[in-house]
Formats: C-alpha cells, structure tokens, sequence
C-alpha cells in the first residue's frame, strides 16, 4: 500500500523549489493531510493556483491540477466549479495574488458563497519576484519596496472575506501545524466558500529585510502573537492589534451559487416550477 506522501505527491518533481526554512511546505503537506482526513476522492479533486512561489504546490500535488495566471485562480476555479460540480475544488495562492491582482475574484467568489475552499499561504510578502510589499505587508514592516518602512495598513483577509459573503472562514500559521490540519479539514467539508489564511514564514526576503535571524525565529513570533479566537474575544481592541487571531473565525449558511444556479437553469428550461418563466 502506497504511504500517504507517496499516494498525494507527485514524487518524481520533488525536491521542491521553495528554500530551506519556507512555510510553504509546511501548507501543503498540511492540505494533504486535510484532503485525506475529509475523504476527498482524489480523482475528483481539483486544485487550483495563480503565479508565485506558493503557486508552485500545484505542480508537486498528485490531483488533476491548474497553474493559472497571476491572481486569476478563483476565475478559472469558479468556471471549473460550473462546468463540474461534482468536483470538489482547492484554490491555493498567495497574498500578493489574492489581496492585490486578485482582489476582485476574492471578493466575488465570497460574495457568491461558491463551493470552493481558498487556502491563503499569507508570508506577507511578494516572494518569486523579490521580496516587495503586498497588501497584506503590515505597516512599518521593510520590503523591497520600502526600505524606509511600508506606510500602508495591511488588509485583515479573513475580516474582508466574511464582509463580503464567505461562510467559512479560518486562520492559522505554520507553527499550528496540526491545528492547521484540523481547519482545513474543516474547510473542505464545508459546503459554501471557505477561506483559510496561513502565516507562513518566507525567510529568504521577508525574515531578513525584517531582522529575523532564522525561520526558527520567525516561528517563534507566531507562536508569541498567536491568540485564539476564543481569547480574542475578551480582548480590547488595543490588545488584539498586532496579533495573530486563529482558530475557527466565522461560518454561516447561505445558498450556494452552484446549486442557485443549477436552479435557475432548471427554471429556465421549464422544469421544477413554481419559478414561472424567464
Ligand atoms: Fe519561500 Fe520566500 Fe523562498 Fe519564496 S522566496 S520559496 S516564499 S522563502
Ligand atoms: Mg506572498
């Protein structure tokens, strides 16, 4: 019988790209691990990934997968989704990806609530193209593009998607790796869209240009500013900036756009009535 890495990864392409001490890695054994314990039907699993290092996973994941275009992997996701939807499907991307050029489908796709889960692997930096900011670089913080500091307040992702319409909606880091595997788990046996946000150290660019003197150190202020949700919650706002809230952060229900719009077809076509006519 085949080991679970062996069955999930495409063992041929590894080693993989990412650097020594990136959390990348960390994510997508994690989203295995998850596929695994929520009992996806790897056949049917499809996932999905935009342009940057975290977008590389595709590649080494053993599912039918795409590696789309820069911030489009909801777009080609959601048309996947309506052509199949019997398929379950993961869209994996970075911050940069989903906060800036893929804002809008972010958006959307939440405000449609499509059955569709969305790992974000946040390391709060563009990564592939050389470490400049994005908009989830928190102020103050030394980029590329800001030597002197970055003046823009960052976006609080899971805040933005809940606003906008997900019903699942989590966040962890690479240091929680089990809880990380449990969320996921989670996530993809939601039906509805799921979003889940990931610190993950990028050493390489953002650890250095901002005096972390290891990966290990960059773990070590995950697990230093990591709040759960629970205790958050007692918190003031004074005491929760600047710290990492994780754990289950929201979830409701709402229709779902795929079925919503296998309805309106079948209204459309005449059939289960009631609707009348188009
Ligand atoms: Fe990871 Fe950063 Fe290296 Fe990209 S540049 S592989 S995000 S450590
Ligand atoms: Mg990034």
């Amino acid at each position: 019988m085949l080991k679970r890495h062996e069955r999930y990864f495409r063992i041929g392409l590894l080693p993989h790209i990412w650097c020594p001490g990136c959390g990348h890695g960390v994510i997508t054994n994690a989203l295995v691990w998850a596929i695994d314990a929520a009992r996806l039907d790897q056949d049917r699993t499809v996932i999905v990934s935009g342009i940057g290092c975290s977008s590389r996973a595709t590649g080494y994941l053993n599912f039918d997968t795409l590696h789309t275009t820069h911030g489009r992997a909801l777009a080609f996701a959601t048309g996947l989704k309506l052509a199949r939807p019997e398929l379950s499907v993961v869209v994996i991307a970075g911050d940069g990806d989903l906060a800036a050029i893929g804002g809008n489908h972010l958006i959307h796709a939440a405000r449609r609530n499509i059955d569709i889960t969305t790992v974000c692997y946040n390391n709060s930096i563009y990564g592939m193209t050389g470490g400049q900011c994005s908009p989830l670089t928190p102020a103050g913080r030394v980029a590329s593009t800001a030597p002197y500091g970055n003046v823009d307040r960052a976006f609080d992702m899971c805040e933005l998607v809940k606003a906008a319409g997900a019903t699942y909606v989590a966040r962890s880091t690479t240091y929680h790796a089990r809880q990380l595997v449990r969320l996921l788990t989670s996530a993809l046996r939601h039906r509805g869209f799921a979003f889940v946000e990931v610190a993950s150290p990028c050493p390489t660019y953002y650890g250095r240009q901002n005096g972390f003197k290891s990966a290990v150190d960059m773990l070590e202020f995950y697990r230093q500013q990591s709040v759960s949700a629970e205790v958050a919650a007692g918190m003031s706002a004074a005491e929760r900036a600047g710290r990492l809230i994780i754990g289950e952060l929201h979830r409701s229900d709402a229709p779902e756009f795929v079925s919503e719009y296998e309805r309106l077809r079948a209204t459309a076509r005449g059939e289960g009535g009631g609707h009348g006519s188009l």
